[in-house]
């Protein structure tokens, strides 16, 4: 038996949600059993437990889009009994159980081993958002952003994606403006590296298409009028990398800034992407993101805490990452 959070289906659009024991038997199937030690609250595990999108395609669901833990057991060749391993995405916690769990059972082609350099806590504090974070850095290097090219904005700053995407583009070199509905987090940001804060105000109402041009490049994890606006003040050839949806999933832009800039809007996402790119990301996250950052950019908390955190986070009251101690 092992403790899990399960969600299941109500009348209601918010699911019923508990901490329950359950039996091994019941794992969905997989290659490899893993000892959960860690998994982390990401924005799309709040709209799970709360039901405000339709995340869960499965009943019931145990929730979690992510973990680190160590192997029990493997039917494949590539990971062995006391292996240390570490899952993004791939559908866990929506489709096939996830990580609000002791135990999980998995593809093994859906496992990393945990980076050199990172424990299994400290990938979970980076978790989904913070590897994500590192592939829209990626997406910007790719399309050959480099600092000398002017600042970079960063939208949803205190969130996840966010404030981890802060912290790795100022200790590349870049000069980071954060853009923030809570500008009382101003120290916060600014220790992260962000050298200029932007309230969040001026940019989530609907604007012209285009705009004074103000960054290089941007990442950004809220979407909607935030987005259209952001790529409507991208300069001449500047490149934004969008993950999210924190504001909402519309997009109300014009094609302007895209034939009349060459601006470039680069998508992200994190959960269906290649092996080889997940090792890059997590083999730079090991090596460019300092561990104080990290820690002063984490709280920590149990399965009992998971609900609450939730309302909180969708509610934009979560500053960082929250790493959950499934065995606490
Ligand atoms: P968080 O909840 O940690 O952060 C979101 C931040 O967005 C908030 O902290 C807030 O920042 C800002 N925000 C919230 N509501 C609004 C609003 N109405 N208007 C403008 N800004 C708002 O979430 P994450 O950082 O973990 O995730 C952010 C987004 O990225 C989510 O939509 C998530 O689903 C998506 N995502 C996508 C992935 C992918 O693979 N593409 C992977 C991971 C995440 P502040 O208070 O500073 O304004």
């Amino acid at each position: 038996m092992f403790k899990a959070l399960l969600l299941t289906k109500t009348d209601q659009p918010a699911p019923h949600c508990a901490i329950t024991e359950l039996d091994e038997a019941k794992l969905p199937e997989g290659d490899v059993l893993v000892q959960v030690a860690y998994s982390t609250l990401n924005y799309k595990d709040s709209l799970a437990i709360t039901g405000k999108s339709p995340v869960v395609r499965t009943w019931p669901m145990v929730p979690g889009i992510d973990f680190a833990g160590t192997v029990l057991e493997s039917s494949d060749g590539r990971y062995k009994k006391g292996d240390a391993v570490l899952l993004n995405g791939w559908g866990v916690g929506e489709r096939h159980w996830g990580g609000f769990a002791q135990k999980a059972r998995v593809k093994a082609d859906w496992l990393v081993p945990l980076p050199a350099g990172l424990s299994a806590e400290q990938t979970m504090a980076i978790g989904t958002a913070g590897y994500t974070a590192m592939l829209c850095v990626m997406r910007l290097q790719d399309q050959g952003v480099t600092p000398d090219g002017g600042p970079v904005l960063v939208t949803g700053a205190n969130g996840g994606v966010g404030s981890i995407a802060i912290a790795l583009l100022s200790r590349l070199g870049f000069t980071v403006h954060a853009s923030t509905g809570r500008m009382n987090e101003a120290a916060h940001l600014k220790a992260l590296g962000a050298s200029e804060l932007i309230d969040r105000a001026e940019l989530n109402a609907a604007g012209r298409p285009l705009q004074k041009e103000r960054w290089a490049a941007a990442v950004d994890s809220v979407g909607s009028h935030t987005l259209a606006n952001v790529c409507a003040s991208v300069r001449y050839g500047g490149v934004v990398a969008a993950c999210g949806l924190a504001q909402g999933m519309d997009f109300p832009a014009t094609v302007a800034p895209f034939i009349l800039r060459g601006v470039t809007l680069a998508g992200v996402d994190s959960v269906m992407a290649p092996y080889e790119r997940r090792m890059q990301a997590w083999k730079r996250l090991a090596q460019e993101l300092p561990a104080d950052v990290l820690a002063g950019n984490t709280a920590k908390i149990g399965l009992s805490g998971v609900a609450d955190m939730a309302a909180r986070q969708l509610s934009g009251h979560v500053r960082g990452r929250v790493v959950i101690d499934v065995n606490a």
